[in-house]
């Protein structure tokens, strides 16, 4: 007799692999872990070996019923020394469309394999991010349900879902590099359902692609293409946050689930065996934590870009003097790639001017910083994942959006939610200085604090038993994971 007993569900998790999308993936493992299934979760060769690195290889062994396996991703392999270069998006997504089916397929099989030797439970259903569709393909041909799970914000992906319309609309790709500059993308985006108080600015960056033959505007197309109404899909996302684009999408998708925060649905629940389970690519600074302790509550401004935005030394240099003129404590996360031509040299002047109330690292535990008292403000780039965690840590913000979907969240977080205000993309250190007072002691500050602790509670709120994304959570495992026993 096997040490599983048969009837175990054996979910197969599949992120994009980037750490935005692998965080919120990794969350909803450890949630269905939690329910008492079998999970195995896919990363690709290059991201495993990011995570031997930042965790220690102990940190991924331990569980025998979460288990991690791994796939090339075309362009690295485990021995590359290259493999600390992040690979290139263009790069990625062009090696996702023609190199992960198959080895994806001779996983599945392995594991198939390995259950009737009784390793493990057979492969009961797959759970992908919905920017991936070669496990749909591969859902099908083995004949096991699907469930698509969206790691950005439903907006996201009503805009991805529109993409082939806009392309019929004539609307993208644009003309030529001239409709990036002549107003063109301040006209509304009314062509969208859902999304009226929106311009075409503050869709996705991917819409300002002039070339047809792009390969990530082509990915996109893939993706709306192949993603069918039929299936399941759940949103890394609350009721109340987006209730128009998920008006729109429940409409288009009758299998429709909000299960956001997942944050505060972990929660929930006792973890404690599952935390040294993590999903960070970049090693956690845990002194910045320490530090946090020395300073007043709400006082520090908690600066961080995330994990692919990169900003130029120039910028940098009106970011670190934005700071220093704003005389406030700041936690500053530079990774070793966010500057342009890489290292980072500070003046002295700007050294000794903060030294006493400013700390730089290269990665930090986030939701562990944004919750601690200390924290009074958020400068952000914007990601969905930042976003939902200063929603959920009740934390204003100041956005400085770069690309990809963080254009579309900094609208929601300014002109929907009024949980924080924009800096110009042209930084300029006075404007810096002046936003982050207003931020941390402003009236206006105070307000957009006020309003986001009004979104947190909604998210405890719908987190609890009885709320929606709570019960939403336990529709999904009982129809879609569940039943398929
Ligand atoms: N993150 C972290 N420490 C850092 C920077 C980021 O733990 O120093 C985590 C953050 O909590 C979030 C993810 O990395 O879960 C970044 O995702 P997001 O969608 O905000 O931005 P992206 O990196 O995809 O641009």
């Amino acid at each position: 007799m096997s040490q599983f007993a048969e009837t175990k569900p054996h979910v197969v998790l599949t992120p994009y692999p980037a750490q935005g999308h692998i965080n919120p993936l990794f969350k909803l493992a450890k949630l269905l872990h939690l329910r008492g299934f079998h999970i195995t979760f896919v990363h690709t060769q290059y991201t495993y070996k990011r995570l031997l690195q930042s965790r220690g290889s102990n940190a991924l062994y331990g569980l025998p019923d979460f288990r991690f396996e791994t796939i090339p991703d075309g362009l690295f392999s485990m021995d590359d020394d290259d493999a600390d270069v992040s690979p290139e998006i263009t790069h990625l997504c062009d090696s996702i469309r023609k190199n992960f089916l198959q080895p994806f397929r001779d996983l599945l099989a392995r594991l198939n394999q390995s259950a009737t030797d009784g390793h493990n439970p057979p492969v009961t259903c797959l759970v992908s991010d919905c920017f991936l569709t070669f496990p749909i393909q591969a859902a099908q041909e083995l004949g096991v349900p699907i469930l698509l799970f969206c790691p950005t914000s439903a907006a996201t992906f009503l805009t991805v879902m529109h993409f082939p319309a806009l392309v019929d609309k004539g609307i993208i790709p644009l003309k030529d590099e001239s409709y990036l500059t002549n107003g063109y993308l301040d006209n509304k985006a009314d062509c969208i359902p859902g999304l009226q108080n929106f311009r075409l600015k503050d869709l996705l960056g991917y819409i300002r692609i002039t070339d047809p033959e792009d390969l990530v505007f082509d990915f996109i197309l893939e993706v709306a293409n192949r993603v069918q109404r039929a299936f399941p899909i759940a949103f890394s996302t609350f009721d109340e946050l987006e209730c128009n684009a998920l008006n729109v999408l429940s409409s288009m998708f009758p299998s429709l689930y909000t299960i956001g925060p997942l944050t505060l649905l972990l929660n929930q629940s006792p973890h404690d065996h599952l935390e040294h389970l993590g999903s960070n690519l970049w090693k956690e600074d845990q002194e910045c934590l320490e530090w946090l302790e020395s300073k007043e509550p709400r006082s520090v401004v908690y600066v961080n870009f995330g994990s692919t935005t990169v900003i130029s030394p120039e910028q940098l240099l009106e970011f670190t003097w934005g700071l220093a003129n704003s005389k406030k404590p700041f936690l500053w996360i530079i990774r070793p790639d966010l500057v342009i031509g890489g290292s980072v040299i500070f003046l002295s002047e700007f050294v000794n001017e903060t030294k006493d109330r400013g700390l730089i690292a290269s990665w930090c535990p986030q939701e562990q910083v944004l919750n601690h008292p200390s924290i009074g403000g958020f400068l952000t780039h914007c990601g969905w994942n930042s976003t939902i965690e200063s929603v959920c840590a009740g934390v204003p913000v100041l956005c400085w959006p770069f690309f990809a979907d963080q254009l579309m969240n900094c609208r929601y977080i300014c002109n929907e939610w009024g949980i924080g205000v924009e800096i110009d993309i042209n930084v300029k250190r006075e404007e810096v200085e002046k936003l982050v007072n207003e931020l941390m002691v402003g009236e206006k500050g105070k307000k957009m604090r006020q309003k986001i602790m009004e979104f947190k509670k909604k998210a405890e709120e719908d987190t609890k038993p009885g709320g929606s994304s709570y019960i939403n959570l336990e529709t999904v495992i009982k129809a879609y994971v569940m039943n398929v026993l």
